[in-house]
C-alpha cells in the first residue's frame, strides 16, 4: 500500500526530520511512503501535478507533517481538491504540538512522536486493525490522537531517518537528526508534547553513528540541526555523541537547542560540545528579567546568566574551532515583564550580543481544550492572565501589518475562536499589557533594533534556515573567523537556496522512479 507525506516547511527552513522518520518506520512495515519536502513553498498547481503523478489505486492516505502548527489557504485548497478527485483518500495531519490551525479537510490529527500512532491508525483503516483511541477537540471536534499518551514512541533507541533517491538530498544542505525524545524540564509556558522526562530516552550511539556515516557516504552531508528539545539536558548524553563524532571520517557541524543555565553552571558542557563541533547554539533564555524567568521555570540569576553567556561565547571564540554562533530566544509578555525591562534587555543585547543573533516573540497561551497544553495554558489565571474581551480588541487596528502574525489564521491560528473557527491560541492580557500591544512593540521596536544593528545574519546574506543561516553566513563571510580545517565554507545564500528549491521541485515532479 502506498501513501504520501507533505512536509510543511518553508523557504528559509531546512527539511525537518519527523516526516522522514515516519516514512522510514512505515517502510519497515511494508508501506511505500514518499515524502515531499518544503510543501509550504509549492503552488497549488505544483501540488496537484505532483499528486497526479503519484496517486494510484494503491494510494490509501496522504499525510501533512507540521513544524509547529502551520497551514495555508493553498494547502486547504489542495486538500479540498484531493477529496473531490479521490474521495476515498484519508488525510492525516501530524506534528509535535497540538493542531491549532483551521481546516475542514483533515480526517485525523496525530500530536506527539507519531510512529506507533500512525501505524495503528493505518492498520485500523486498511488492515482490519482495532479502532484507534482519539480525543475530540475544538469547535469542529477534531479527531486528535495524542500519540504520547496512547501510542508512546519514547524511549525509542532506533530513530534513524533513511533517505531515498527520490528525496534528492543536496550535499550542502543541513539535515535534521534526533538523539533523544522529550525534555527533562517542564517549563510552565512550554507546549511541546513530552516534558518532564525522568529516565534515559536517548538514542543508541550506534544508530546515530550509522546515520552520520550513511548520509555522508551517500550524499556528502556534514551539517545537522539536532532536533532535540534540549540537547545538553544531560552531560553523559553529550559525551555519548561526542565519542561517536570524534571517530567519524569527516568533520561534521551541529546546531540545536542548548539550555544556557546548564552551559553556565556545568563547565563540562562546553568542552564536550566543542569536542563534537556542536557550535550552533539556540538558547532558550526567555527573559533577562529574573522574576519573569523564575515564574516559568528558568530561574538562574539573570546577571549570572548574562555573564555566563558572555564567558561561553568567549570560550568558544577563543578556541581553534571558531564556528560558534549563539542565538538567544526571548519571550515578550511573561509575568512581571514590562516594556522597561524589555528595553533593558535590548540595551544588553546591543552592548554584548552584536555579531550574534537573538529572537523575540509574543507569549503564546494555548486554549486548554487541545491536547497537552502548557501549565500556563491550563491555568492562565494563576499567572495573572485573562482573555481579551471584544472591547479590548476593538481598540486595535487589526489590519496593522505588525499584527499580521497574531491575527492571521494562516500563520498560527491565533485569535478568538469566532475569528477563525477553530483557533487554539488565545489573545491574553495581564495587568501590564496584552498580546496585541506586545506584538506591535515586538514587531516595531524590538525587531527594528535587530534589523538596524549588527546582529547576524546581515539582511543581504540571509540564508537558510534562518538560525543555521546565521552560522553559515559567519562561516562564509567573516574573514577573521576562517573555517576549520578540512571544511569547505558553505555558500548557501538566499538565492542559492531558492535555486535549490526550484531544482528540488522540478526533480520531484518529474521523477518516475
Ligand atoms: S522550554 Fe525548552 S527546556 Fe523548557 S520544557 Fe520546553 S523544551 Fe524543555
Amino acid at each position: 500500500m502506498h501513501g504520501l507525506i507533505f512536509n510543511i516547511i518553508s523557504h528559509n527552513e531546512s527539511r525537518t526530520v519527523g516526516a522522514h522518520l515516519i516514512a522510514s518506520y512505515l517502510r519497515e512495515h511494508n508501506w511505500d511512503i514518499e515524502v515531499a519536502d518544503w510543501a509550504h513553498t509549492w503552488t497549488l498547481e505544483e501540488l496537484q501535478a505532483f499528486a497526479r503523478s503519484r496517486i494510484n489505486k494503491n494510494t490509501k492516505w496522504i499525510g501533512f507533517s507540521h513544524l509547529f502548527s502551520r497551514w495555508s489557504i493553498t494547502l486547504e485548497e489542495f486538500c479540498v481538491w484531493l477529496k473531490i478527485t479521490w474521495p476515498d483518500l484519508v488525510l492525516v495531519s501530524g506534528g509535535n504540538v497540538s493542531p491549532r490551525f483551521d481546516t475542514n479537510t483533515i480526517d485525523y490529527y496525530i500530536s506527539g512522536y507519531g510512529e506507533y500512532a500512525i501505524l495503528e491508525l493505518l492498520k485500523y483503516l486498511f488492515s482490519n486493525g482495532t479502532p484507534v483511541k482519539f480525543t475530540l477537540a475544538g469547535r469542529k471536534l477534531k479527531k486528535i490522537i495524542p500519540a504520547n499518551d496512547f501510542y508512546r514512541a519514547a524511549p525509542k533507541h532506533q530513530i534513524r531517518a533513511v533517505y531515498e533517491e527520490r528525496d534528492f538530498i543536496f550535499q550542502d544542505e543541513w539535515l535534521a537528526t534526533q538523539t533523544s525524545r522529550g525534555c527533562v524540564f517542564s517549563c510552565d509556558f512550554c507546549n511541546v508534547t513530552m516534558v518532564g522526562v525522568k529516565s534515559d530516552f536517548t538514542r543508541d550511539a550506534k544508530d546515530f553513528d550509522i546515520e552520520m556515516r550513511e548520509n555522508y557516504d551517500r550524499f556528502g552531508v556534514k551539517n545537522y540541526i539536532v532536533a532535540d528539545e534540549t540537547f545538553n539536558d544531560r552531560l553523559d548524553k553529550v559525551i555519548k555523541y561526542a565519542d561517536v563524532v570524534e571517530q567519524l571520517p569527516f568533520v561534521p557541524y551541529y546546531a540545536g537547542y542548548i539550555r544556557p543555565d546548564l552551559l553556565v553552571n556545568r563547565p563540562g558542557d562546553r568542552e564536550q560540545l566543542l569536542r563534537m563541533n556542536f557550535l550552533g547554539h539556540f538558547y532558550g533564555v526567555e527573559s533577562f528579567n529574573r522574576p519573569s524567568a523564575k515564574v516559568v521555570g528558568k530561574g538562574l540569576d539573570s546577571e549570572k546568566l548574562k555573564q555566563g553567556l558572555i564567558d561561553a561565547r568567549q570560550y568558544f571564540e577563543s578556541t581553534n574551532r571558531k564556528l560558534y554562533h549563539g542565538k538567544i530566544s526571548l519571550i515578550a509578555g511573561l509575568p512581571y515583564e514590562t516594556f522597561e525591562s524589555l528595553e533593558n534587555t535590548l540595551n544588553w543585547l546591543l552592548e554584548h550580543w552584536t555579531g550574534h543573533n537573538w529572537t523575540m516573540e509574543t507569549l503564546v497561551i494555548e486554549r486548554g481544550e487541545f491536547t497537552q497544553p502548557s501549565k500556563m495554558s491550563l491555568d492562565f489565571r494563576k499567572y495573572g492572565y485573562e482573555e481579551m474581551s471584544p472591547d479590548d480588541i476593538a481598540k486595535y487596528n487589526l489590519t496593522d501589518p505588525a499584527l499580521r502574525k497574531i491575527v492571521n489564521p494562516d500563520y498560527m491560528g491565533f485569535g478568538p475562536v469566532s475569528w477563525n473557527n477553530d483557533a487554539g491560541v488565545m489573545l491574553w492580557k495581564n495587568d501590564i499589557t496584552d498580546a496585541l500591544e506586545t506584538t506591535v512593540w515586538v514587531e516595531s521596536r524590538a525587531k527594528e533594533i535587530r534589523r538596524t544593528n549588527h546582529f547576524s545574519p546581515a539582511p543581504h546574506t540571509l540564508s537558510r534556515p534562518r538560525f543555521v543561516g546565521a552560522v553559515e553566513d559567519r562561516i562564509a563571510y567573516c574573514k577573521e573567523w576562517p573555517p576549520i580545517e578540512n571544511r569547505d565554507p558553505p555558500q548557501n545564500t538566499k538565492n542559492n537556496f531558492n535555486k535549490m528549491l526550484d531544482t528540488y521541485k522540478t526533480q520531484k515532479i518529474n521523477y518516475r522512479g
